[in-house]
């Protein structure tokens, strides 16, 4: 079994709650939100980060962007605007090395982030 805890997600180990799944991504609302919206987008497919990616993952990581801006609809946040971020390594606050990108909104969000 992998310790991975969103390839678990991915394998249906874990019930997370499911905003939308296609067949290379899946978008769930975030566990612990740091906004009134908070949700997740990931690959099935393990990357553990940005920086593993490679020419060949075009097409996956353009999925895990629209499938961003699918959920932010589903949100209602295209109005109002919303923030998609996806952290990269210890210094880029990257926690969970399955790479994910964040959709968040429903409050203001202050630039430059923290
Ligand atoms: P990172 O810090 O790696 O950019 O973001 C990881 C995110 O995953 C955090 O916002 C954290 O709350 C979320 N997270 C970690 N474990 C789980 C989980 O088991 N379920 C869900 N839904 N979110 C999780
Ligand atoms: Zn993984």
């Amino acid at each position: 079994m992998t310790d991975c805890v969103f390839c678990r997600i991915a394998a249906g180990e874990m019930e997370p709650r499911i905003i939308l799944e296609t067949e290379s991504v899946l978008a769930f609302h975030d566990l612990n939100p740091v906004a009134p919206q908070h949700a997740l987008v990931i690959p099935r497919r393990h990357i553990a980060t940005l920086d593993d990616t490679a020419p060949e993952d075009r097409e996956v990581l353009g999925d895990v962007m629209l499938a961003g801006a699918e959920v932010a609809r589903k949100l209602e946040l295209e109005k109002k605007g919303y923030r998609t971020v996806m952290n990269c390594g210890h210094g880029g606050g990257q926690s969970v090395y399955h790479i994910h990108l964040h959709v968040l909104g429903g409050r203001n969000l202050s630039w430059p982030p923290g």
